[in-house]
């Protein structure tokens, strides 16, 4: 595929499921991808990106920035502590917020560096071991920390299904657990899935591989 054939395929889908497209937006995730390839993205007016890693798109970002003022970076990667203060530097969102410990770094940095990031809390539906993101159990703690005791705007839930699932359980939580804590904002929805992301609300969709094409990792 290419980006407007993804555009065009996801708004079919928003006519077919009753969304309005314009409250989905295609996040295009660039990891891996050479500089020529994003450059394509930009002339094609696409603005919002997704990157996993923080060293990667500090490589890559900045310089693109000074000739796109509107781009729109998100953060889309396990964050180690220790990358914070570079993540709150270049990333516009934060999609993966998943413990007290991180929420409360973000707001350290987000207080020394006079910056505002929009966040996601990332929830780990599958309950799988290995993964990031917050357990169902734990969320709600979690969303009570970050709206007390610190200045992150919590926007939405982010979620990454099991590879082996079939995805549209996943989703279908995602969604009733925002409802329970009246966020608007669902990251969901992948190149092999995103058509299932949309029926269960997804606004924001991580395309890479039906965009750009194979990434050589
Ligand atoms: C790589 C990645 C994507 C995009 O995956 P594709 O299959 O290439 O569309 C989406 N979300 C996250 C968190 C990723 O790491």
């Amino acid at each position: 595929m290419s980006l407007v054939e993804t555009k065009s395929l996801i708004h079919s889908v928003c006519k077919k499921t009753g969304r309005d497209p314009a409250s989905v937006t295609l996040v295009a995730v660039s990891k891996f991808q050479p500089m020529e390839k994003i450059r394509l993205l930009l002339d094609q007016g696409q603005r919002v990106f997704g990157e996993n890693r923080v060293q990667e798109a500090a490589e890559k970002f900045p310089p693109l920035r000074e000739e796109y003022k509107d781009i729109e970076l998100h953060f889309i990667g396990h964050l180690q502590t220790n990358k914070v203060r570079e993540a709150v530097r270049i990333f516009d969102v934060i999609e993966t917020v998943d413990s007290v410990r991180l929420a409360k770094e973000i707001n350290n940095e987000m207080d020394k560096q006079k910056r505002s990031l929009s966040c996601f809390i990332q929830v780990n539906t599958g309950g799988e071991e290995q993964k990031g993101g917050v357990s169902t159990d734990k969320l709600g703690e979690l969303f009570r920390f970050c709206r007390e005791q610190t200045t992150l705007h919590i926007d939405g839930l982010m979620c990454i299904p099991p590879v082996h699932e079939i995805p549209d359980l996943h989703f279908a939580l995602l969604h009733k657990l925002a409802g329970e804590l009246s966020l608007k904002k669902l990251s969901m929805g992948m190149s092999t899935d995103f058509d299932a992301a949309i029926r269960y609300g997804a606004t924001h969709l991580r395309i890479g591989t039906a965009i750009f094409g194979d990434r050589d990792n």
